[in-house]
């Protein structure tokens, strides 16, 4: 069952101009917008820079105004941001994991520089898909669990002894299971191999 029903949903919607590293490529009014009008979206805005202290200080004032329970932010790459985003939200009283980046910069803006309609369509498209995916995030727990340190590598060919190898050269124990009688897969069965020749 979700946490948040289809009639409860008050998604957040940040568009990111990123200076003009998305602006220049992407018309970000339109953008926010065509986002204003998504089902269970009840905020939009643009922000030149979503990232800066004034830009986070912006989410966390409209969680708690507009009452949002899920926000999804139209900036750049997950790997950039994403740990800002988690952060700020939570900061604002939200569940971290209620929020969703929508990768309008390296997936749209920086791709599509000559055909600003194009881009901006795209751009759409990658908010409209972000807000479809938001609306069925859960809230997470974070677990911290004790974790062995060891490996198993399945497969004693040539890159699963490799694999042993370097596992047991970072200084890992390392249990290695073939379920043939010999090691060396494939390799085994070749006399020589190119481009040696060996
Ligand atoms: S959130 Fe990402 S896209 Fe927006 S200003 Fe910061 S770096 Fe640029």
């Amino acid at each position: 069952m979700k946490s948040v029903s289809d009639k409860d949903l008050r998604i957040g919607v940040f568009v990111c101009e990123c200076g003009t590293n998305i602006a220049a490529s992407v018309d970000c009014d339109e953008a926010t917008e065509f986002s204003k009008k998504l089902p269970g979206v009840v905020f939009a805005v643009k922000n030149k820079y979503t990232c800066s202290e004034p830009g986070q200080q912006e989410i966390k004032k409209a969680i708690v105004e507009h009452k949002l329970n899920k926000v999804v932010i139209a900036s750049c790459t997950p790997r950039m941001h994403e740990p800002t985003f988690r952060q700020c939200v939570s900061e604002a009283g939200l569940n971290p994991y209620l929020m969703e980046m929508a990768n309008i910069r390296e997936h749209c803006s920086w791709v599509h520089v000559t055909d600003k309609k194009k881009a901006t369509d795209k751009a759409k498209d990658i908010i409209k898909a972000a807000v479809a995916r938001t609306r069925n995030l859960e809230p997470q727990t974070e677990l911290e669990v004790p974790v062995t340190q060891s490996a198993l590598v399945i497969g004693g060919g040539v890159a699963g002894m490799q694999a042993a190898l370097d596992l047991a050269d970072a200084g890992y124990p390392v249990h290695l299971v073939e379920k043939s009688p010999t090691l060396g897969g494939k390799m085994a069965q070749l006399d020589k191999v190119y481009p040696s020749m060996d």
